[in-house]
């Protein structure tokens, strides 16, 4: 039973419900919402985030996996004209078209905002699918475990930073919104979270010649993070390590290096030394 409901909840889904008005008032005052703004918002729950998102902006459509949650949505958000609930699996929707199909039936939206308070067992598949699918998304302002948002955060030379840093990196801006304690939820989850405002860069922060060949030049070199660049590149696109070598030198490189000390500037120029060999 939560909220006069006789609701179960589905741990494997992520289900971790807020139960605090003053983080969910920093969620949507970091999302900078508008009142001309379209928002998707991931996972709505009960509707814990969306109605208050819903009175501020012009449209909402919250895209819910869990079956059982849809009857209850639907009576708790019935006084609103703006929300459209979608029984869908995230990572299988279609989110661009949902953005255009709106933007096109009302041309007063004028921004479009991603909201959620993340199912953590998604957490980076969504964020990389929203990301890679330029679908017209302005900010994504997102809940997440402390520790991926670290990670997300995290600068060339510690020991957080990885592929995840440089993706997120490659495509936003990042902001800090606020720390949340694991006490602010219900059930209550083992670690702590961290709530991340992503803006979409208008033009990407590198612009390497080959992005397909810039992204798996860096999964090659974080796969495995105690060697040196020389031994994780060793192989790559058929190259053997003296050709790696003297490639990752004309790159500015210390083939000795590591890859967590790499900048997404060193991966792009390595990327292209790499095009250009091959
Ligand atoms: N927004 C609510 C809140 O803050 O109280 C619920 C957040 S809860 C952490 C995550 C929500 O995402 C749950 O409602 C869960 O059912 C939903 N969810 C899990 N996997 C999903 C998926 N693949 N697609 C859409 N929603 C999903």
């Amino acid at each position: 039973m939560y909220k006069g409901y006789n609701f179960k909840f589905t741990k494997s889904l992520g289900q971790n419900f807020l139960k605090s008005d003053k983080v969910i008032g920093e969620i949507l005052e970091g999302a900078d919402l508008k009142a001309d703004d379209l928002v998707i918002e991931i996972g709505p729950g009960m509707g814990a985030l969306t109605k208050p998102a819903a009175n501020l902006v012009r449209r909402l459509m919250a895209i819910e996996i869990d079956t059982e949650l849809i009857p209850i949505l639907e009576r708790e958000l019935s006084v609103f004209d703006n929300i459209k609930v979608i029984n869908e699996d995230v990572l299988k929707t279609n989110v661009g078209s949902i953005i255009a199909e709106e933007l096109s039936l009302d041309p007063e939206i004028k921004g479009v905002k991603v909201i959620g308070n993340l199912p953590y067992y998604i957490t980076t598949p969504i964020i990389m699918k929203l990301l890679e699918e330029d679908g017209g998304i302005d900010s994504i302002t997102i809940m997440m475990q402390k520790e991926v948002a670290d990670r997300i955060k995290a600068e060339a030379g510690g020991k957080e930073y990885g592929s995840l840093s440089i993706a997120v990196k490659y495509y936003c801006t990042v902001t800090d919104i606020c720390d949340v304690p694991k006490t602010m939820f219900i059930p209550q989850p083992k670690v702590d979270s961290a709530v991340l405002r992503l803006d979409l860069r208008e033009e990407k922060a590198v612009t390497p010649k080959d992005e397909k060949l810039f992204f798996s030049c860096i999964k090659a070199a974080f796969s495995q993070r105690r060697k040196t660049l020389a031994n994780c590149l060793s192989g790559f696109k058929g190259l053997d390590k003296n050709r790696v070598t003297e490639i990752i030198t004309e790159a500015g490189i210390s083939p000795g290096a590591r890859a967590e000390t790499l900048t997404i500037e060193d991966f792009a120029r390595l990327a292209d030394k790499i095009e250009e060999s091959i």
